[in-house]
C-alpha cells in the first residue's frame, strides 16, 4: 500500500507542478492541450483544484501512513498544500494577464482536508484480515495500574495470549505483569491532562481533551484492523475503543466493571458511557446484577447485557508459617493480635475511614489496609487523611498501611477477618471473594455486587454501608464467637469455589467473544439478540 501510494504521490506531484506552470508554458505556446481545452479547464478551476489536491493529500496520507502523530501529519499535509498554493498564486501575479485567485487556495485547502479524511478511511478499511481460527481480540484498558478490572483482564489475556493483544493508554506494572506472562502489549500513552480526566469530570474538563481523544480513537481504530473483536475493559477504554471499533468495522465487547450511577460518574460521563455502549457495543459483560440494573437505570439497552462475575484461580496454596511470621514482624503486629484485613485501593467510596472509625470500638483489633491510592489526586489526599487518622491516640500502632502489594495471599492468610466497607454500591468486590476463598469470615456492606456475593449469616455478615457502629458490632461478634467465624468461613469457601472458578468464568466470556466474532452476525448493535450463556 505504502509503495503504491508513493508512486501515485510522485505522479501527482509532477502533474501538479505541470499544472502550476501551465499558464507560463501556455504563453510560450508549448502546451500540447488545444486552447479551447485549456479554457475549459480554467472554467472548472475550483473543482479541478479541489479534486486534484484531494488526490494529492490522500496519496500523501497513504504514502506516510501516520499511525502515531495523526494531528501532526494532518497539519503537515494540509499546511504544505495550502502554503504551496498560496506561493503559486503569488507567483502567478507576476505573469501578465493573470491575477491572484483565492478560490484556488480555498479549493486546495478543502481538497487537502477531504483527501486526508479519504486516505484515513482507505487506511482503516483496507488490509483487514478475517481470521479463520480463534477470534483475534484486542483488549483495551486505560490504566497501567493493577485495579480489580485489570486483574480480571490479566487472567483473560494470559489464557488467550496466542490470539490477543492488549492496548493500554498508560504504562505501568499492569504492562509488566502482562508481558511477564507472554501477552503482547502496546502502550499509546495519553497525556497527563487527558489521563487525569476521571469518572467525575464535567463537560468543560472533557472538552479540553477532545482533540487528544479523537487522536486516540483513530490510533486505536488503525490498530484494531488486525483484530476481529475489540474488548473494552474500562469506561475510558469504551469511550475510545467504542468509536474506534466502529471506524475499523470491528465488533465490540464492553466488559463493565462499574456501576453507572451518580455516586460513581458525573452526568456527562454517564451520558457518554451509555451512548457508546448503546451505539457501539455488540455485547456488554456486566460483573453483577447490580451493574446490569444500573445500565438499565442510566438509559442503556440491556438486551445485549450478560452478567458474568469475576473469576478466580482455585488453589489450595497458602503462604507458609515462616512467610506469615515474617510479614507479622515486618508490619510490627503483636503475635496475638486479632487482625482485620481491608484490601483494595484507597479511595473515599471504598470506606477505609469507616473501618478506622469502627476500630475505636474494637480495642484489641489491628487493621491492615492493603492497597494504595491508584488513580486520582482525591485518592492521594484521602490516603494522607487515613494516615493522619491512623496516628490518633485511639488507633496508634493498630493501623498498618502497606501500600500496593502483589503478594496478597499472605495478607489474606494472616487475617482473622476480611472487611469490605464500600459506602456506595460496589460493582462486584473481588476482595470479598478472595477472602472467602482464603477461608476467612467476611463482613461486607449491604449494597450492589457485595450483597449478591454474600448471604447474610450464611456466607458472611452484611452491614449497612457507612455505619461504623454496625461494622464494629459485627467485628466484636466475630472476635467473641470463633465458632460462628469458622462456620461462616467454611460455607463461604465452598460457595466461592462453586461459583467463581476462573475456568468457568473464562468459558462464559469466551462464549460472548465467539458470539460477537461470528461472521454470520450482521445486525446493528442495538438490535442484537441477547448472548446466551450457559449458567
Ligand atoms: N489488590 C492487590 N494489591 C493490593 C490491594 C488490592 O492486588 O495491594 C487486589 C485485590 O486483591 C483485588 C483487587 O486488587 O483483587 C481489587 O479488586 P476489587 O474488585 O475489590 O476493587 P476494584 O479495585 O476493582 O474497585
Amino acid at each position: 500500500m505504502k509503495c503504491r501510494a508513493r508512486i501515485i504521490l510522485a505522479v501527482l506531484l509532477s502533474s501538479g507542478l505541470w499544472l502550476a506552470l501551465k499558464p507560463t508554458i501556455q504563453k510560450r505556446r508549448i502546451t500540447f492541450l488545444p486552447v479551447e481545452w485549456s479554457q475549459y479547464l480554467d472554467r472548472m478551476d475550483f473543482w479541478f483544484n479541489l479534486i486534484a489536491f484531494a488526490l494529492l493529500a490522500a496519496a500523501a496520507w497513504l504514502a506516510f501512513s501516520p499511525e502515531r502523530r495523526l494531528w501532526r501529519a494532518l497539519a503537515w499535509i494540509i499546511g504544505s498544500i495550502t502554503v504551496g498554493n498560496v506561493l503559486v498564486e503569488i507567483a502567478q501575479t507576476h505573469i501578465p494577464g493573470r491575477a491572484m485567485d483565492l478560490a484556488d487556495v480555498v479549493a486546495g485547502f478543502f481538497g487537502a482536508v477531504i483527501g486526508c479524511v479519504g486516505g484515513l478511511w482507505v487506511q482503516l478499511r483496507c488490509g483487514r484480515n478475517e481470521s479463520a481460527g480463534s477470534p483475534q481480540v484486542l483488549f483495551v484498558d486505560q490504566t497501567g495500574r493493577l485495579g480489580g478490572a485489570e486483574l480480571m483482564l490479566l487472567d483473560l489475556a494470559i489464557a488467550r495470549a496466542a490470539d490477543s493483544e492488549v492496548l493500554l493508554y498508560q504504562d505501568g506494572e499492569f504492562r509488566e505483569a502482562l508481558e511477564q506472562d507472554g501477552v503482547k502489549v502496546q502502550v499509546l500513552p495519553l497525556s497527563g491532562s487527558t489521563a487525569a480526566v476521571d469518572k467525575q469530570a464535567g463537560w468543560l474538563r472533557v472538552l479540553q481533551v477532545v482533540p487528544e481523544l479523537v487522536q486516540s480513537v483513530l490510533q486505536t481504530a488503525l490498530l484494531a484492523r488486525r483484530f476481529d473483536v475489540v474488548y473494552a475493559n474500562t469506561a475510558k477504554a469504551l469511550i475510545i475503543g467504542g468509536p474506534a471499533a466502529f471506524l475499523a468495522g470491528r465488533k465490540l465487547v464492553f466488559h463493565l466493571h462499574d456501576i453507572i450511577s451518580a455516586g460513581h460518574f458525573s452526568a456527562m460521563n454517564r451520558l457518554a458511557l451509555v451512548f457508546c455502549a448503546n451505539q457501539f457495543a455488540h455485547a456488554v459483560i456486566a460483573n453483577s446484577e447490580a451493574t446490569k440494573a444500573a445500565v438499565h437505570d442510566a438509559g442503556g439497552h440491556v438486551e445485549n447485557v450478560v452478567v458474568v462475575p469475576n473469576g478466580f484461580k482455585l488453589t489450595e496454596n497458602r503462604s507458609t508459617d515462616a512467610e506469615q511470621a515474617a510479614l507479622r514482624a515486618n508490619l510490627g503486629l503483636p503475635a496475638d493480635a486479632w487482625i482485620v484485613l481491608m484490601a483494595g485501593r484507597l479511595t473515599p467510596w471504598k470506606g477505609q475511614h469507616v473501618l478506622l472509625e469502627a476500630l475505636r470500638d474494637v480495642p484489641d483489633a489491628h487493621a491492615i489496609l492493603l492497597g494504595d491510592a491508584l488513580f486520582t489526586a482525591e485518592d492521594r489526599e484521602y490516603a494522607a487523611q487515613l494516615r493522619e487518622t491512623a496516628a490518633q491516640p485511639a488507633l496508634t500502632g493498630r493501623v498498618h498501611l502497606t501500600g500496593f502489594r502483589k503478594d496478597t495471599q499472605a495478607f489474606f492468610d494472616l487475617a482473622d477477618v476480611i472487611v469490605h466497607a464500600s459506602v456506595i454500591a460496589e460493582p462486584f468486590g473481588r476482595v470479598i471473594v478472595e477472602g472467602m476463598l482464603a477461608g476467612k469470615p467476611v463482613i461486607a456492606t449491604r449494597a450492589g455486587g457485595a450483597a449478591e456475593i454474600i448471604t447474610h449469616e450464611e456466607t458472611g455478615l452484611l452491614v449497612t454501608p457507612g455505619s461504623a457502629a454496625e461494622l464494629a458490632a459485627a467485628l466484636r461478634r466475630l472476635s467473641d464467637h470463633p465458632a460462628l467465624a469458622s462456620r461462616l468461613a467454611a460455607k463461604a469457601r465452598q460457595t466461592a469455589c462453586d461459583t467463581y472458578g476462573l475456568e468457568a468464568v473464562r468459558a462464559k466470556i469466551e462464549h460472548v467473544i465467539l458470539s460477537c466474532a461470528s461472521p454470520t452476525e450482521t445486525h446493528a448493535p442495538s438490535t442484537l439478540q441477547p448472548v446466551e450463556v450457559s449458567p
